[in-house]
């Protein structure tokens, strides 16, 4: 039987990147994925990648005239329910190929030593006589195929198909994702018939999960991403472009996709055994991208993980464990604050929506543009809130069961990012903790719990 130190399953950004990190670090990586080579990733073609991120993690640079590269932009704006107000959240990125730069992120971890067979299917997982995983089984030709090794590294995106297959005393959540949990996404390429420089950037409208952005192929692409499933994105998109002038366009094509809109399980490890990526729904809350959201883990995971397999040994729950500590008091944190803040406070009506962007208060310049990490409010920000959040009440813009949802997405999001930051050093305190999680994750409001298009 052939042996390895790692197993991934999955072979798109997240397997990849931790493949190539990991061999690296001198370790035997072996990763399957179902696709095929020419087919690996191709439920969407056009993806975002943020500049610095890219360099931050050291992926693999594009450039113009190689396939895979589509277009640069930097300039990005939110805008209201009716299309007004546009507040600036500027940031450089590059915009890619999907399908070509996984190929391309599969050779460079190949280059660096793992090993990637296509077309392989995982079947389930081997464990050893105490009961801790120690290999796969894989399905290639028909044929089941054994593999030992001391990690299983499970990428395999929404399906999560080691996780959910683990039984249920491993240590880690199995949950599965309902239509409540994702959001389909989809995308619209489109030619303008005019009017199209001003458009050549990014739009969003926060309110309908809706933004124009730029394209390959086409002048732009208008995506749209809701729960429930692709019909319900149809109705949202309806009354988005009755309530949004967008500039006279063609469809060319369309493309569907899903994305995880869940909390990240509370640990990512067990015997032998982690979890990354869309598998633990790592995307960010403010717009459903996951390519390098995942990778924030995976940096904290080579670190630990090396660290657990050195010298032969076998990566032990508790040798796995600082993964979580370190990754829920920083990213984690965030993403867990964001996606209740952010189910809570985008529930009320397109009036209301209006009003506060007009206003600029919670949908503000200061708060949408620091988004993306670096924000902080102080005394004056607050009153400026109260007041308009007064006046609107006064002046029927607002309803208090708005304001209600507001305030209690900002004091649950604040619990969490304190309960966050005391997640157990070691697995004892753990079970203590989830207890106060499930509490708080309880009354938080879901993105999926308000439905205003009925
Ligand atoms: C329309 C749309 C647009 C998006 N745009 C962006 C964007 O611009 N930027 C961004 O960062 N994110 C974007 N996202 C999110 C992003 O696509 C995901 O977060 C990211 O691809 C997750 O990567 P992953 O490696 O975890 O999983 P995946 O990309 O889902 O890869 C999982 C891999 O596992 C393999 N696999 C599954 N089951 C098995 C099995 N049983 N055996 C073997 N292999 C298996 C699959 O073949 C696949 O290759 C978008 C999502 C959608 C839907």
């Amino acid at each position: 039987m052939a042996k390895y130190d790692i197993v991934i399953v999955g072979a798109s950004t997240a397997g990849s990147y931790f493949a190539r990190r990991m061999a690296e670090r001198g370790f035997s990586v072996f990763v399957i994925d179902r696709s095929t080579k020419d087919r690996i990733s191709p439920d969407y073609d056009i993806f975002h990648m943020g500049k610095d991120e890219m360099d931050h993690f050291g992926l693999p640079k594009v450039e113009k005239g190689d396939g895979i590269y589509a277009f640069e932009f930097t300039e990005s704006y939110m805008y209201s329910a009716f299309g007004g107000y546009p507040k600036p959240s500027p940031s450089p990125v590059v915009g890619m190929h999907k399908h070509g730069y996984i190929v391309r992120m599969n050779e460079w971890a190949a280059e660096a030593g793992a090993e990637i067979v296509y077309e392989a299917s995982f079947v389930e997982s081997v464990y050893d006589e105490s009961g801790k995983i120690c290999g796969i089984v894989y399905e290639k030709d028909g044929e089941k195929i054994s593999v030992e090794c001391r990690l299983v590294a499970d990428c395999s995106g929404i399906p999560a198909v080691v996780r959910r297959s683990l039984p249920d005393s491993y240590g880690i959540e199995k949950f599965e994702l309902t239509p409540d949990d994702i959001l389909f996404v989809t995308l619209r390429y489109v030619d303008f018939t005019d009017k199209k420089e001003e458009w050549m950037k990014s739009h969003f409208w926060i309110f309908y999960k809706s933004w124009v952005a730029p394209s390959a192929g086409s002048d732009a692409i208008i995506g749209m991403g809701s729960c429930f499933g692709f019909d319900y994105v149809e109705k949202v998109y309806e009354q988005f472009t009755k309530n949004v002038k967008l500039p006279a366009h063609r469809v060319k094509w369309i493309e569907r996709g899903m994305t995880p809109y869940h909390r990240a399980p509370y640990s990512f490890v067990a015997d032998g055994f982690i979890a990354m990526g869309d598998a633990v729904c790592m995307t960010k809350p403010n717009c459903g991208e996951g390519c390098t959201a995942a990778l924030v883990l995976e940096d904290i995971a080579v670190d630990v993980a090396s660290k657990a397999l050195e010298n032969g040994a076998y990566p032990t729950r508790e040798s796995l464990w600082s993964i979580n500590k370190k990754y829920n008091g920083t990213q984690g944190k965030e993403f867990a604050s964001l996606l209740a803040l952010l189910a809570s406070v985008i529930r009320h009506s397109a009036k209301a929506n209006e009003f506060l962007f007009k206003h600029d208060v919670i949908f503000s310049k200061k708060i949408l543009g620091g988004m993306s990490g670096g924000l902080t409010l102080n005394v004056t920000d607050y009153l400026k809130t109260l007041v308009f959040v007064v006046v609107g009440l006064a002046s029927g813009q607002i309803k208090i069961s708005e304001i209600k949802s507001i305030l209690s997405g900002v004091i649950n999001s604040g619990k969490l990012t304190e309960l966050y930051e005391r997640f157990p050093e070691t697995p004892d305190g753990f079970d203590a903790w989830v207890r106060e999680a499930e509490e708080v994750w309880s009354k938080t409001d879901r993105l999926a719990d308000w439905k205003p298009m009925g």
